[in-house]
């Protein structure tokens, strides 16, 4: 085994760039070596970091990372549809093609990538110097030629878990939604609602730059959730509760919020991570009572190499211009840090940062 230079989870708040993060001299049949062009530190990511891998504490010590976007430096002998030097982006769920979950259509409930309990001692997250995955033809997609760098890196999480969500959420033509939270999932996911076809966007947040973005993005209502009234600003000017809503923030009290803005018959679907061990309390009320046919769904980021080639297809088509979610740029691995502690900082000018690896 040799070794390579990473940024890791030291501890509670505390990261640091080793060169001591695994790196294998040989990869599996189906598998790739990918060196990095661009990396997207997330909201997970710093949660890790904050709490020292608290809820995954094989993660202490190995790399971190998982949005990431590169050329292939080295493929194995089964790998038929991409090449050395192909410049991919990299799935961040990495679904196992071959499992049982995904011959029950759900190949995303079993998966190969460090965030889902694998603590393989080859490999940790993608902020490194060559990233191996164990299923290139499944689990890479080809950036389509006019996508940028920083286009494309938005699409393993951002893209693909804001779309996935709204593809669960399935609006019909000029439904409301409801979008609680709009940092950059919340965001994308106000885009893939108005691309569905809603109708009343409502992106429900506070900061300026994240309402820009969302005006942009086709949101036809902008609500700050300071205003103590903001739920019923909602229903008065939707004219009534609202078909959809997804959920993207707003702490442990957001599904309460969602579900008394929702309609009986309406679906909730949340995309919201919840580590901080507390019970998820619904008030019976808001949800009809338990009988007002309230659907709530806990959805994950959609993974493979279908779904990532049609967001990257979604960009290429100029329909989603997912470069307007980035407000940091940085050179350098050494600078992923700095990026990740935007977050930690509670930066109120920061949507995503992307780091380029040069
Ligand atoms: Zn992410």
């Amino acid at each position: 085994m040799k070794h390579m230079k990473g940024v890791v989870i030291a501890g509670k708040n505390s990261l640091a760039i080793r060169d001591d993060c695994p790196l294998p001299e040989e990869i599996c049949p189906t598998g790739a070596l990918i060196r990095p062009l661009i990396w997207s530190p997330c909201t997970s990511d710093a949660h890790l970091c904050a709490t020292g891998c608290a809820s995954l504490p094989y993660l202490l010590n190995k790399a971190v990372g998982h949005e990431m976007c590169g050329e292939i430096t080295k493929i194995g002998a089964d790998v038929h549809d991409f090449k050395v030097d192909d410049r991919v982006i990299v799935c961040s769920v990495m679904p196992v093609w071959r499992s049982l979950e995904a011959q029950d259509g759900h190949a995303k409930n079993r998966q190969d990538n460090m965030y889902a309990g694998n603590d393989d001692p080859e490999r940790g997250g993608s902020f490194v110097e060559e990233y191996y995955i164990h299923d290139a033809d499944m689990n890479l997609a080809r950036i389509p030629e006019g996508v940028t760098l920083e286009q494309a890196v938005m699409v393993p999480d951002m893209m693909c878990t804001a779309f996935e969500g709204v593809r669960q959420l399935a609006p019909g033509y000029g439904a409301s939604v409801a979008v609680l939270g709009v940092g950059p999932v919340g965001l994308m996911a106000v885009r893939a609602a108005v691309l569905h076809g809603a109708g009343n966007v409502f992106a429900i947040g506070s900061r300026k730059v994240c309402f820009d973005v969302a005006r942009e993005y086709g949101a036809t209502h902008l609500v700050d959730y300071h205003n103590e009234d903001y739920i019923e600003q909602i229903v008065r000017c939707n004219g009534g509760p609202v078909d959809g809503v997804i959920v993207c923030g707003g702490g442990e009290s957001a599904l309460n919020k969602g579900l008394s803005m929702l309609k009986n018959g309406g679906t909730l679907v949340n995309l919201s991570a919840y580590f901080g061990g507390k019970p998820l309390e619904i008030d019976p009320a808001v949800w009809g009572f338990g009988y007002g046919d309230k659907t709530i769904k806990g959805v994950g980021c959609g993974g493979g190499r279908l779904w990532m080639t049609r967001m990257a297809q979604l960009i290429a088509c100029g329909r989603v211009a997912p470069e307007k979610l980035i407000t940091h740029r940085y050179h350098g691995m050494d600078k992923i840090p700095e990026a990740l502690r935007l977050f930690l900082n509670h930066d109120r000018s920061l949507i995503k940062p992307v780091i380029y690896n040069d």
